[in-house]
């Protein structure tokens, strides 16, 4: 899931300066479950920017809505009515979604309420682990299930680095050495001998440094036919 939290209240009136009427919009998918952009969220920022408002004699309109998906366009697409009269989106989804918001609704300033951090998974009630770094080349059956990108700091391919000790990492006494947890996993499924094959270079250009990446599945690519069809209805 992606992980992400909410912007301090205050940056986010910052955001706000020249704005009257806007919208706050949630996602009841990732940033739901990391307790950072689902209906909850929405209801106590909408809240906290009435009293903002009150206070300062803003006289801004604040409504909200919660979608299922905001990375999808046609969740996106069904808050057009809500939308219309506003004059500023915030955004409680990851920064996928609001770019699918405005790329919905150009017209209107969306604004990032969230900071997007990373691909993680919660460890426990509210603490969130980061836990793939989108390589675009995945070597998780090289190295015990667990992630060299994301879980060693140096994202080494073949750890551990010199700086390993009692299994915590040297950036930090309190980080585990995900070189360490690597040894361990493999440890204990039996395939220790893969800590001695050197993993090969990655082919990076699959990862974020070959730029946006893009992924067709040709089976699911509409011909123009079913394209005409779909907007006919
Ligand atoms: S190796 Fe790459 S794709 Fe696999 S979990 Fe790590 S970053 Fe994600
Ligand atoms: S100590 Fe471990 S996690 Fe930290 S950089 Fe070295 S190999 Fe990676």
């Amino acid at each position: 899931m992606i992980i992400a939290e909410q912007k301090p209240i205050p940056r986010i009136v910052e955001m706000l300066e020249g704005h009257k009427s806007m919208l706050v919009v949630g996602c009841r998918s990732c940033v739901a479950i990391c307790l950072a952009g689902g209906e909850k969220e929405v209801s106590i920022l909408s809240e906290a920017l009435r009293i903002e408002s009150d206070l300062k004699g803003n006289g801004w309109q604040v409504d909200e809505v919660t979608l299922e998906r905001a990375c999808e366009k046609e969740w996106v697409g069904e808050m057009r009515e809500k939308v219309s009269g506003h004059d500023a989106i915030i955004s409680l989804a990851c920064g996928v979604g609001a770019q699918v918001m405005q790329e919905l609704y150009p017209d209107v300033r969306v604004l990032p309420g969230l900071d997007t951090s990373n691909m993680g998974a919660p460890e426990e009630q509210g603490i969130y682990l980061e836990k793939c770094g989108g390589c675009g080349d995945c070597v998780l059956h090289l190295t015990g299930g667990i992630c060299p990108i994301a879980r060693c700091s140096k994202s080494l391919l073949n750890g551990p680095c010199g700086g390993s000790q009692n299994g915590k990492c040297e950036i930090d006494p309190d980080v585990p050495c995900g070189w360490d947890q690597i040894y361990h996993s493999l440890e204990r499924i039996g395939r220790l001998d893969l800590m001695e094959v050197p993993i090969p270079p990655k082919d990076w250009r699959r990862s974020r440094s070959g730029g946006p990446r893009k992924i067709v599945r040709k089976e699911a690519v509409l011909t123009p036919e079913e394209k005409s069809a779909r907007g006919a209805r």
